[in-house]
């Protein structure tokens, strides 16, 4: 079962972490030291099912269309304008 390559849509954020832990990137399978640098993606927004990757893993799958973000997904969301408006009318 492969849970992470089902995912509609990923959030991909840079990652800071002090733990001395050892990765495995999902993109490429290979080995990744917590301690550097490399990005965070999120199936989904989902924050439980997070994954560490290389960056340049990350930006390879990007350029070749196998990492799509939420705005690339789905239809644009109204502006921040009228987000913030309605927001306050709640
Ligand atoms: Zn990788």
């Amino acid at each position: 079962m492969n849970d992470f390559a089902r995912a509609r849509w990923y959030e991909v954020r840079p990652a800071s972490s002090t733990k001395p832990s050892t990765y495995k990137c999902p993109l490429c399978g290979r080995l990744l030291p917590a301690l550097g640098p490399h990005v965070l993606i999120f199936p989904e927004g989902d924050h439980s099912r997070r994954r560490h990757a290389h960056s340049a893993c990350v930006a390879k799958a990007r350029q070749a269309g196998r990492l799509p973000l939420r705005e690339d997904v789905e239809p644009p969301r109204p502006g921040l304008l009228a987000r913030l408006l309605r927001r306050g009318r709640g």
